[in-house]
């Protein structure tokens, strides 16, 4: 199928890209990888009469290191530039561990970061992982710029706190604390395919060894990421044993997530596939954080 006619603009600079959103608002679309938006306009789900190509905005494209040890990413970073960083693999290994997960190299050659969390499809790994990174979002419109903590960037299905005439310049991902563990899994029916669910974890422990912090996120079983609130209740302050994992497990997946059922996967399968995934991440955390 094709898409319907548009109007295509190229800016070379962000400013001149938001002076385009700007002007045109609820008709313009930014183009980043396409991966999402071009697929969409081909099926006619999404009919934008002016698509702003971000592509030559070359200031948008970049890994940087934070000063406060994390790391900064443009927007127009493709997956495949985070998945062979080696500041990212150093600095935020759970991003590292979980953007080979993303499709196949052929869209993580071309999607971007800022493209998929803009997109905000709930199936998809990094809005997850930036939400347990405790992640910020940067916005930019001809109004200024603001920061968006990434917990409250995801506001829906599809849908996010993004104006019309914002687009997402970059993204900020603070390091894990010292003596944390994390690991991210997921369960799709065929390589490649978008996941039923995903869990990512990190787990910091006290120096004797008790459970500091848990953050359990999941994708693909809810409108957007899902954070646990069940996990942390079970295990802050215990001893990491396997009963508390399972237990931790066993409740994020009862109480904090809202899974749907499809032709993929029933509901109550996608919810065991959670309580499976949680327990498995969140101890391989534990031996991580363990052994650091
Ligand atoms: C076959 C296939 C399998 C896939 N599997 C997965 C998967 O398993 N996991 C996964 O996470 N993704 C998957 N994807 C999607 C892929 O990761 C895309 O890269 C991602 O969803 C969108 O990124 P993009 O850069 O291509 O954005 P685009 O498609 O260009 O844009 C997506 C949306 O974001 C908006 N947008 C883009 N950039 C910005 C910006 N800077 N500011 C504001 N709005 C912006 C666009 O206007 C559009 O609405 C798959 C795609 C395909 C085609």
């Amino acid at each position: 199928m094709k898409p319907p006619a548009f109007k295509y603009l190229a800016p070379t600079t962000v400013d001149e890209a938001v002076a385009y959103l700007a002007e045109y608002g609820y008709d313009a679309k930014p183009l980043a990888g396409g991966q999402s938006l071009i697929p969409t306009m081909n099926f006619r789900l999404a009919q934008p009469a002016v698509l702003v190509d971000l592509n030559r905005v070359q200031e948008l494209s970049y890994i940087r290191p934070a000063e406060d040890g994390g790391v900064l990413i443009g927007a127009m970073t493709r997956h495949v530039q985070v998945e062979r960083s080696d500041l990212v693999a150093q600095r935020l290994p759970l991003l590292h561990e979980t953007v080979p997960f993303i499709a196949h190299p052929q869209i993580r050659n071309r999607g971007t970061y800022g493209g998929s969390i803009s997109h905000a499809d709930p199936a998809a790994e990094l809005p997850a992982i930036t939400v347990a990174h405790r992640g910020r979002v940067q916005l930019r419109s001809t109004r200024g710029s603001r920061w968006v903590p990434a917990e409250e960037f995801f506001l829906g299905l599809f849908t996010t706190a993004l104006e019309p005439d914002e687009m997402v310049v970059e993204i900020a991902l603070p390091a894990l604390p010292p003596r944390t563990g994390w690991a991210f899994d997921e369960f799709s029916r065929r390589h490649g395919d978008f996941a039923l669910v995903g869990v990512a974890a990190a787990v910091t422990l006290s120096a004797q060894g008790r459970v500091d912090e848990v953050r359990l996120v999941f994708m693909g079983v809810g409108d957007r990421p899902m954070t646990s609130a069940a996990a942390p209740a079970v295990l802050v302050g215990q001893e990491p044993s396997d009963e508390a994992l399972e237990e931790a497990a066993q409740r994020a997946a009862q109480e904090d997530i809202d899974p749907f059922g499809d032709v993929h996967a029933s509901a109550a399968f996608r919810r065991h596939l959670a309580s499976v995934l949680a327990k498995r991440v969140l101890t391989r955390a534990v031996e991580r954080a363990q052994a650091r």
